[in-house]
């Protein structure tokens, strides 16, 4: 450009070279900001952290008022701001106007500049991220608030973070089955499973065992006995006990509740099997057919 030649430049065309003449340098004086920041003070740090923390957390890279800026700054003030001068985070700007009578009002203020704003951003999201292995914690602590059953003995909620049993399809604290089941625990026979049944409470009632049923009167059941009626306050549980179940217990089952019901017409009948295992197919049978299956395991 020749001495004394003018450009005249309005407008658009004005922030068109500010951008060009930014972006030309803005890598180079980035670098050097950065490098600037690879050897700080613990104290540095904290001052940069601050800084970071302003301009990131309100998306504002300009600084108007000193005072409010530097109020909660840790540590020195003077010294954070010499600091973030020196390094060339912060730069200093701002006019003057001139009133009447040639009075000049001076208008400080300061700024991020342009090529430090993604060294900011940058720490920032440092900053913001939580550790992977504090967020696998907190979910740990809001999967054991959440609730996994009632437990059938206190009647309270068994939570995810505690100890507790599983036995006959029923969720139990550790210690509430522990308490009642004590050293007892289910052998072969069908008799001591249902012992089980009746400790665990998971109906409470009035247990009658091996209840005649039909006796004389029906060609088939001739002689059998119910293994187990259990009375409660308003219901009849007509069960049978079986290792495994079958289509024999889902059959005699079956047909002492209709043998139940003609006898005690005024009580509601419910039906029910316990067992130590139960095959998949055999457990939709049983559903279908609105008996209750109490499987052990
Ligand atoms: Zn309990």
């Amino acid at each position: 450009m020749k001495r004394g030649q003018q450009h005249e430049l309005k407008g658009e065309k004005i922030d068109a070279v500010i951008n060009y003449t930014e972006n030309k340098y803005k890598n180079d004086l980035e670098n050097l900001v950065r490098k600037r920041l690879e050897k700080i003070t613990e104290d540095e740090r904290e001052y940069l952290e601050y800084l970071v923390d302003w301009c990131c957390s309100r998306d504002e890279f300009m600084i108007e008022y000193f005072e409010s800026f530097t109020d909660r700054m840790p540590k020195d003030k003077i010294e954070g701001l010499r600091f973030l001068f020196r390094t060339g985070l912060l730069m200093l700007g701002g006019y003057t106007t001139f009133g009447s009578r040639d009075k000049a009002y001076h208008h400080d203020d300061c700024f991020v500049p342009l090529w430090v704003k993604p060294i900011l951003q940058e720490i920032f999201k440092e900053l913001s991220e939580v550790p992977e292995d504090v967020e696998k914690v907190q979910e740990r602590i809001e999967e054991e608030k959440k609730v996994r059953d009632v437990c059938p003995i206190c009647n309270r909620e068994v939570f995810y973070g505690e100890k507790w049993t599983k036995v006959f399809g029923r969720v139990f604290h550790a210690s509430c089955f522990e308490n009642k089941a004590g050293l007892f625990r289910p052998t072969d026979d069908e008799r001591s499973l249902g012992e089980m049944f009746k400790r665990l409470k998971i109906i409470s009632g009035d247990y009658r065992w091996e209840v005649p049923v039909g006796e004389g009167t029906h060609p088939y059941l001739g002689k059998r006995r119910i293994d187990l009626v259990i009375r409660t306050e308003d219901e009849d549980w007509v069960i049978e006990i079986e290792r495994t179940l079958n289509y024999e217990a889902i059959g005699q089952v079956t047909a002492y509740d209709e043998l139940w019901k003609e006898r005690n017409p005024y009580r509601k009948v419910r039906k029910g099997i316990i067992c130590f295992t139960a095959p998949e197919d055999l457990l939709d049978v049983a559903k279908k057919k609105n008996i209750e299956v109490f499987c052990y395991t």
